[in-house]
């Protein structure tokens, strides 16, 4: 297959993935669930996991990174909001992020908004609470990421949150493959730290705490789809 025939089978594809979409809403929300899935009992990605914890129990990021974007995919869909994921939540396949990138860039819409999803991880256990990446430099994405920054900020009134505010906003900025090279505004949530036993206890690994997560990115979406992106 030469270059051009993959380019037009990777835009087949694109189309077809996108053929339940009836472009309902201003926005095309594009939901990445990091790494890897559990593949017949296999984690697909090396790392990226909770330590055993005394109780037995282990949290695999990629596993729960498709969990929540299930969660707010399942929402989306009742709320009639237009979205798609990179990779289904169902496909466990740890997908490269060149393709990832290369998909969503090649989509065949405007007002694209790309949400990468994750757990952080340390290895100091002590290391706790949440942040949100954009890629560096003053952009729209800066300023979706502080719609999503006060919404977890008004769920989550125990825990700690990690911003950098020399720039004159909360978000975190780094070079992030995903987030760098999406053409579209892209944030990327790190869902608290899978290696830290209370947030991964209660949060992460917690219908009750996933839900939270999943509630304060929909009302951070629907905030958006009301007011637009903040000037
Ligand atoms: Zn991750």
């Amino acid at each position: 297959m030469n270059i051009t025939q993959e380019a037009e089978e990777q835009r087949k594809m694109a189309i077809e993935k996108l053929n339940n979409i009836q472009a309902e809403s201003k926005y095309l929300y594009i939901l990445d669930p990091g790494h890897g899935g559990m593949k017949n009992g296999v984690y697909q990605t090396s790392g990226k996991r909770s330590p055993i914890w005394d109780d037995g129990t282990q949290y695999f990021e990629g596993v729960g990174n498709r969990e929540v974007a299930k969660k707010v995919g399942d929402k989306l869909k009742d709320l009639k909001i237009d979205f798609a994921y990179t990779v289904e939540p169902t496909d466990a396949t740890d997908v490269s992020l060149k393709e990832r990138v290369k998909w969503v860039n090649e989509l065949p819409y405007k007002n694209v908004i790309l949400i990468s999803l994750h757990s952080n991880g340390a290895s100091a256990e002590a290391a706790q609470g949440w942040e949100i990446y954009t890629s560096p430099g003053e952009t729209t994405s800066d300023r979706i990421a502080t719609v999503f920054y006060n919404r977890f900020q008004d769920k989550f009134l125990d825990r700690k949150f990690r911003k950098d505010t020399r720039d004159g906003d909360p978000d975190k900025e780094a070079n992030f493959y995903i987030i760098k090279k999406t053409v579209c505004p892209a944030i990327l949530l790190e869902n608290f730290f899978h290696t830290n036993e209370y947030e991964c206890k209660n949060i992460l690994m917690t219908d009750e705490g996933q839900n939270k997560i999943v509630d304060a990115i929909i009302e951070s979406i629907t905030f958006i789809e009301l007011n637009g992106i903040p000037k």
